[in-house]
């Protein structure tokens, strides 16, 4: 019979992050927004109060420079504070985008009245909430209102495997090995100090006097 591994692969996570904004016409909603975000079970991972220039706002928004409501866009996004959220879950992106429904709030009140553009937008350009539209979109955004923090990608599927075994697994396992060995009575107090006693990315430095 085949050994079983002590480290199954683990199952393909897709917790995703998206870029969520409160926009000028939802502000003085936000607690309630919040409320709502909180209440759907995504978790909030970053948050803050800004105000965009126009040149920021026009940057943002790039990809519809050109259109005719492009002005109108920039004007309102511009017009007062945001409140830019970094969101997390399982499948984060698309479900926020589900959520919040139309992009024309009027279209979402009639079509989709339990949308959250529905609840706090006005018209087709105040919708009161954005959402990124895919992963690419979300790193983007994310980087762009969070600039300072560091947003590494989060791993998924085989790239999350390779890590973990890469970078887990085998210390893991010798943790195992002397834990199943030595038995202490009590293991986890046991496992958390030999992982901080010999964390590979913190070797030892014997001190030498000179
Ligand atoms: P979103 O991804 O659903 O936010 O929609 P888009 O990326 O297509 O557009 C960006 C934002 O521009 C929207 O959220 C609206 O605020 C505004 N907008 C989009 N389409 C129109 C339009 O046809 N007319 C007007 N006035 N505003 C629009
Ligand atoms: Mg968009």
């Amino acid at each position: 019979m085949e050994d079983t591994p002590i480290f199954p692969d683990p199952p393909v996570v897709t917790v995703e992050r998206t870029l969520a904004i409160i926009k000028p016409d939802a502000v003085h909603r936000a607690d309630e927004v919040m409320e709502d975000i909180k209440s759907l079970e995504f978790s909030i991972l970053n948050q803050r109060r800004l105000r965009l220039t126009p040149e920021q706002a026009s940057d943002f928004y790039a990809e519809h420079y050109g259109k005719m409501f492009f002005p109108s866009l920039i004007a309102y996004m511009q017009s007062a504070d945001i409140i830019a959220l970094v969101l997390a879950k399982r499948d984060a992106i698309q479900e926020w985008r589900d959520l919040l429904g139309p992009t024309n709030a009027v279209r979402a009140k009639q079509e989709a009245p339990d949308s959250l553009r529905a609840k706090y937008g006005h018209d087709q350009t105040r919708n009161g909430l954005h959402g990124s539209d895919s992963y690419h979109t979300a790193e983007r955004e994310i980087r762009f209102m969070f600039s300072e923090s560091i947003t590494e990608p989060i791993y998924h599927g085989q790239d999350a495997t390779d890590y973990l075994q890469s970078k887990v697994n085998p210390v893991l396992t010798k943790a195992l090995t002397h834990l199943s060995k030595q038995k202490p009575e009590d293991p986890l107090t046991w496992l958390a100090q030999w992982l901080l006693d010999n964390n590979p990315n913190k070797p030892k430095v014997t001190e030498v006097d000179t």
